[in-house]
């Protein structure tokens, strides 16, 4: 019996706010623990919450970045339940007036429309720690720093079919927010985290009655790799004839396994009530549109647009429109040097391969798209040869220089005079006899070879075309 997988993620990410959600504590990452907290994020009785506007605005930002509609009037609510780390012993979340619903991403080659049923504000809680301290065995500590940090949680309808579909996108959704600017998305420190539902039915038949939540998704890898193992599971059970709870469970990724954690809430176990301390959010049709207009050429639109405009194949283009950064560079570099197609190539082999060396983002990167620009030109007026050119981008990334300055000072010019060219193809001949007498014999292949030699004897300075031609013309 084949079974289709059905499933849906939630996503939380954290706004990139100065501040709290609901108070003036600052929402920082990484300062020691509980050093950003007051009485309102302690939940301290008859301290009263005050909404952070630009938590809105950030929010209102990734709604419409995912297409959602932005709800005029949303209320927060009080979601109920006991935690360690939530002091108040109820989170400030929204329930059944999100902030924007109805909204979708198409992700992926083909793409697949992901339905996203809503996005919500709500408030994280604190940490728990139960490690790293001498009595770490009887005791837990709490970190509160994190409490009341704003997040938008985003929930797709059960529209993904495959582990390799949530991957995309997640990947996808990932760039778009980071485009909007609205969140650092960053898994490691916890600004973007990602549960998983999935459950099996018969192909096309009715959605299925029960749904397992995955938990403790630290990277897309992992998201993958537990939803692989899930339907797995799953499949195993219903094909014995076995039934499957509501549940949520917990992936372990270093054994490559999910393991029960508890039953699962259902929202009424939750006795959400209107937030009474405050008022319904109001957003206007001027506010929502002074946010649209701010919204920046996203991601599928751009990797299209750059496909189309400068001839290049889809993969290079979705590549260097994977990141806003990336995609200014090359477009500045592209329009400078008047190749674009040069500048594509450069980019993505030269330029990506010290980013990974050094592991340094785009805005660190050494060599200013304006000089890239110039080091294309040198090769295409003729002025050196893309050899040389190698040499001038590696001393470029140490910071040395500029371009033409390079280009005069390492003596780079490119070899115009053939009779410098043919002295050092007859002293390549007389030094590879026998590739030479090859070539004669019709081994044609040899030729690359001989001009390999005459760019080495003449310091990467002989244009390599006029090289073979004199070559040819000196063994016939
Ligand atoms: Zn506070």
């Amino acid at each position: 019996m084949e079974l289709e997988p059905v499933i849906g993620l939630e996503i939380h990410v954290q706004l990139k706010t100065r501040t709290k959600l609901f108070c003036r504590c600052e929402a920082a990452f990484g300062d020691p623990p509980n050093t950003h907290t007051c009485p309102v994020c302690l939940g301290l009785p008859g301290a009263l919450p005050v909404l952070n506007t630009k938590a809105v605005e950030l929010g209102v930002r990734a709604a419409l970045a995912i297409n959602c509609t932005v709800n005029r009037a949303s209320q927060f609510a009080r979601k109920n339940y006991f935690y360690p780390d939530l002091p108040k012993g109820y989170q400030i979340s929204q329930y059944d007036r999100p902030l924007a619903s109805n909204g979708h991403l198409d992700a992926g080659e083909p793409a697949v429309r992901v339905r996203l049923t809503r996005l919500h504000l709500e408030e994280d809680a604190g940490k728990s720690m139960h490690e790293g301290f001498p009595d770490s065995d009887v005791r837990s500590y709490l970190d509160l720093n994190r409490c009341g940090v704003p997040l938008a949680e985003i929930v797709s309808e059960p529209d993904i079919r495959t582990p390799g579909q949530a991957h995309d996108f997640l990947t996808h959704l990932k760039t778009t927010l980071q485009y909007v600017d609205v969140s650092d998305c960053n898994m490691e420190e916890g600004s973007l985290r990602c549960d998983a539902n999935v459950s099996l039915r018969l192909p096309g038949g009715p959605l299925p009655g029960y749904k397992v939540e995955v938990k403790n998704l630290n990277s897309f890898r992992n998201v993958q790799r537990a939803l692989e193992y899930e339907i797995e599971r799953q499949g195993k059970i219903l094909r014995d004839g076995g039934e499957i709870t509501r549940e949520t469970r917990l992936y372990d990724a270093d054994r490559g396994l999910t393991s029960s954690m508890r039953s699962k809430e259902e929202a009424h176990d939750y006795r959400y009530f209107p937030e009474p301390d405050l008022l319904p959010l109001e957003v206007t049709e001027e506010q929502i549109e002074s946010i649209r207009a701010t919204i920046p050429e996203l991601f599928a639109e751009k990797s299209k647009r750059f496909a189309d405009r400068y001839q290049l194949p889809g993969y290079d283009a979705a590549i260097l429109a994977s990141s806003k950064a990336l995609a200014d560079y090359f477009e500045e570099c592209a329009v400078q040097s008047g190749n674009p197609k040069a500048s594509s190539n450069w980019i993505m082999t030269e330029m990506m391969r010290e980013l990974k060396n050094r592991t340094i983002d785009v805005p660190a990167f050494p060599i200013s798209p304006a000089s890239l620009a110039l080091l294309i030109r040198r090769i295409d007026d003729g002025t050196i040869t893309g050899k040389a050119a190698k040499e001038v981008f590696a001393i470029l990334c140490e910071g040395g220089g500029d371009v033409d300055g390079i280009i005069k000072e390492k003596g780079l010019l490119q070899i115009q005079d053939d009779s410098a060219i043919e002295a050092a193809v007859a002293q390549v001949i007389q030094a590879n006899p026998k590739p030479a007498e090859q070539y004669r014999n019709g081994k044609t292949a040899t030729l690359g070879f001989l001009v390999g030699q005459v760019m080495k004897a003449t310091g990467g300075r002989a244009n390599p075309q006029k090289a073979g031609e004199l070559l040819k013309r000196a063994l016939s």
